[in-house]
């Protein structure tokens, strides 16, 4: 049998890991997660975009690994906070040890008085380092609105407070395989799949 390609994913999130995971099934790869090689890097987000901080993933994890990696950075950039949380999403917090809760409590406290609707999106950016040095690129959009209370368990992150008027849903209340269909990051890695098929 011909030996599939093998991809790690460049991610300690699990959520990301997850969707990442079910939206690359598909294809003749072998996808590993940094847990199954034994390998924790905390890269430091220094970059200023979303591409220059998955670079900086992947490429960690392709060297510390001599695997080619895949990463994703991403984020929710809301217009009436001027693009805030963007690229700090993830460390957007009013304390240290903050939960994905306490961030979404943060956003909203952030947006009280400001007029609705509060127009968001979110941002995906790919990054795929093949050990030969060689880079690719994809990313992806999502667009849709802040909405005051958390609806749905699904998900992760600021999915419960992120409504999608054409699904009339947040992202939180979309099944696993819709999220994967609509979303910012697999609106990234269709683009990345095709990629990926030019490698194998
Ligand atoms: P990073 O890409 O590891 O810097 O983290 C991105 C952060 O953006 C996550 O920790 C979440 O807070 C947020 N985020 C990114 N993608 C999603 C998503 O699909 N749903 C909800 N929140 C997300």
């Amino acid at each position: 049998m011909q030996k599939k390609l093998q991809i790690l994913l460049a991610s300690q999130n699990a959520g990301k890991l997850r969707e990442i995971q079910a939206i690359l099934g598909a294809l003749p790869i072998q996808i590993v997660t940094p847990a199954e090689l034994g390998i924790h890097l905390d890269v430091a987000e220094t970059g200023s975009t979303y591409t220059e901080n998955a670079t900086l993933k992947a490429h960690a994890y392709a060297k510390a690994s001599g695997y080619i990696a895949l990463a994703d950075d991403s984020g929710l950039e809301v217009d009436a906070l001027n693009g805030a949380p963007g690229l700090y999403s993830a460390r957007y917090a009013p304390a240290p040890n903050a939960t994905d809760a306490d961030r979404r409590a943060y956003l909203l406290k952030n947006l009280v008085g400001k007029p609705r609707p509060w127009t968001a999106r979110f941002r995906a950016a790919i990054a795929i380092y093949l050990p030969s040095g060689a880079l690719h690129y994809a990313d992806g959009t999502c667009e849709g609105e802040i909405i005051p209370e958390e609806h749905g368990t699904g998900g992760f992150g600021y999915d419960p407070i992120f409504y999608i008027p054409e699904k009339e849903c947040t992202m939180a209340e979309l099944d696993e395989a819709e999220k994967n269909r609509i979303s910012h990051r697999a609106r990234a890695l269709e683009k990345a799949k095709k990629i990926l098929l030019g490698l194998v």
